[in-house]
């Protein structure tokens, strides 16, 4: 699976930029073999976080990466910690910073004992 990510990322025409750290921006033609999955194990674990709309029932009222308020239909993603944010604004934070950029709780640890407890 991973190794499917890796040739995607590959052979993507306009080579998107991906942020290893948050003082590094290169194109991905330039990641190191190591690097790049690295990248799509971020991905795949971002992608297990649940999305939906916003519908205006929660009382987080504004995505705090953006300084906008969300609007009623907004696609949004939930982290563990209950905060939510625009998919496009979290999933581009996430790639630099695995942290909740509200409450800074690492995503990674409340994802992997999900797992965890799944397992048992
Ligand atoms: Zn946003
Ligand atoms: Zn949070």
């Amino acid at each position: 699976m991973d190794e499917l990510f890796v040739l995607h990322l590959n052979f993507q025409e306009d080579a998107p930029v991906y942020h290893v750290t948050p003082a590094q921006r290169r194109s991905v033609n330039q990641l190191s073999e190591e690097e790049q999955i690295k990248i799509a194990k971020r991905i795949g674990l971002i992608q297990h976080l649940p999305t939906g709309q916003y519908d205006g029932s929660k009382k987080i009222r504004e995505c705090v990466i953006c300084m906008l308020d969300f609007q009623i239909g907004d696609p949004v993603r939930f982290l563990p910690c209950m905060h939510i944010y625009h998919t496009k604004c979290i999933d581009d934070w996430l790639m630099r910073s695995f942290t909740c950029p509200s409450c800074l709780e690492p995503v990674e640890a409340a994802l992997l004992s999900s797992y965890d407890d799944g397992a048992q």
